[in-house]
């Protein structure tokens, strides 16, 4: 069975914690409540590690993990520990394993460290080769990271030195959390793929998160985000925590666009911008650009929510007799369809999931907002159920262009085929959906609304952010 799941190449978009907290405190329960901010981010796997530190020593004290949501994973559980790192999994093909959760520990010389790992590493099998005679326990790629730290720190026996040495050479998106030793270290790789935020809280205890929801969720607030290329380092110096920086070359910046469109909490802020108002400028920009006569406009909750608010913005500034309704009920306690591993479960939880509100929607045309559309299973099924409802006409407006390319960078895009945009028209597409119209919203659209063009695309436009050489490492 082991040797059948190792098979799997997972993904690892995944959320990620990291805390140096005062000493004879125990952080548990902030990493706990960091990762369960983060829980859209994973759903599969939860794991906390910790270590008790102060000035002169450090004792590890080992790690926890389950599998499910935060609270199913991490019941009963309880770890003693001044820092600590945590990390919520989302693995997206095949069967999920307690192997691949996360953190995993890794023996360095005589000592051991934790890491955890949001992102995807796009040469895991030239590193391998590198790494030959090394046994590997899981399939992430974390676990080919930090046995490429430890095959440069057998050699030059300085840490922080090998992580250097390790990102010169690691290709594809990371953030990292480590707890080694007396030290949380946090990385990001130079092209900034996902988010990786630094918090502080008044007692002068510092954290790192995926997202600054997870910051809010302990009561710490947002200092900036972790530069990409940057190696963040805290320890503990004179009963206070340090901060210490150290950069590898920097590159060209290439956040991934998806991040603020869909797969990041609207309540958080990256790269200093604000996630819920890039939605709404979508949904803004999405109307300016595709304004369709309608009764109402709904949602797909939750994706659609934001977006949906700011196109119903712009029809009430452009004096347009159309208003925004919450035509379709979600049920609360359902994942995102999406993130299930197996598509059977995919396709019979859109109908557990969300349910039309007759009365809003008989007689009316609606439009219909979300943020992407990838196989068009979701969306076809809705309007399925607005017009059994009694909805007259259904336009679908989309926040994010045609997706098309697979993503290796994280997102759970993975094989060309599954993308309904891929071959067939919009027109096609509309008529496959039984949608009334549809429009997606532009590329500049996109850029303007984000307000960069420095972003990782390559799902929508088929160009890879990495030089040509690392190309053919990306199949
Ligand atoms: P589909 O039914 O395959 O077209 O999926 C589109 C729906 O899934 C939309 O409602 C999106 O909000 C959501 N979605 C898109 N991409 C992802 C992803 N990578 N992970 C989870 N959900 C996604």
């Amino acid at each position: 069975m082991l040797l059948f799941r190792m098979k799997d190449k997972p993904k690892e978009a995944c959320g990620v914690f990291g805390i140096a907290g005062k000493k004879g405190k125990n952080v548990y329960d902030k990493i706990y409540y960091g990762l369960f901010a983060l829980q859209h981010r994973g759903q599969e796997s939860a794991g906390i590690a910790t270590s008790n530190v102060d000035e002169k020593n450090f004792e590890w004290k080992g790690i926890v993990k389950g599998m499910g949501i935060v609270p199913e994973a991490l019941r009963n559980k309880f770890i003693e520990g001044n820092f600590g790192i945590g990390h919520v999994r989302y693995s997206t093909t095949g069967e999920s394993c307690i192997e691949n959760s996360q953190p995993i520990q890794i023996r360095c010389g005589d000592e051991i460290f934790a890491i955890a790992h949001n992102g995807n590493i796009v040469n895991t099998d030239e590193i391998k080769q590198q790494l030959k005679g090394t046994t590997f326990l899981t399939t992430t790629d974390s676990e080919v990271i930090a046995n490429l730290i430890v095959y440069y720190y057998t050699q030059n026996k300085n840490f922080l030195e090998s992580i250097k040495y390790a990102m010169s050479e690691i290709v594809g998106s990371y953030c990292l959390v480590i707890l080694y030793k007396n030290k949380i270290i946090a990385v990001r790789d130079p092209k900034g793929f996902r988010p990786l935020v630094i918090g502080k809280n008044e007692e002068g205890e510092i954290c790192v998160a995926s997202e600054t929801c997870a910051l809010d969720a302990v009561g710490f607030s947002y200092l900036r985000d972790v530069k990409p290329g940057e190696i963040f380092v805290l320890e503990y110096n004179n009963n206070e925590i340090s901060q210490n920086t150290y950069y590898i070359k920097k590159d060209k910046f290439s956040y991934c666009m998806f991040e603020y469109v869909y797969f990041a909490r609207a309540d958080s802020i990256i790269n200093n911008t604000s996630v819920y108002e890039v939605r709404k400028k979508l949904g803004k920009i999405l109307a300016e650009e595709s304004y369709v006569d309608a009764d109402i406009v709904i949602p797909v909750p939750d994706s659609g929510i934001t977006a949906a608010i700011g196109y119903a913005e712009w029809c009430m500034e452009n004096k347009k007799k159309i208003c925004y309704s919450e035509g379709l009920m979600k049920n609360r306690y359902t994942g995102r369809s999406f993130i299930l591993p197996h598509q059977e479960d995919r396709e019979r939880e859109v109908y557990v999931k969300l349910n039309p509100i007759k009365s809003e929607v008989e007689g009316k045309n609606v439009v219909l907002i979300d943020d992407s559309i990838v196989r068009g299973t979701t969306i076809k099924r809705i309007i399925k159920l607005l017009k059994d409802k009694g909805a007259r006409k259904v336009h679908v407006r989309i926040s994010c262009p045609p997706i098309k390319f697979p993503c290796k960078f994280g997102i759970d895009m993975q094989t060309a085929k599954e993308f309904i945009a891929r071959e067939k028209s919009v027109e096609e597409i509309a008529r496959l959906i039984d949608a009334d119209s549809l429009k997606y919203i532009s590329l500049e659209g996109l850029y303007k609304a984000i307000g960069t063009k420095d972003l990782c695309d390559a799902c929508v436009t088929g160009v890879l952010p990495v030089v040509e050489k690392q190309k053919k490492l990306i199949d």
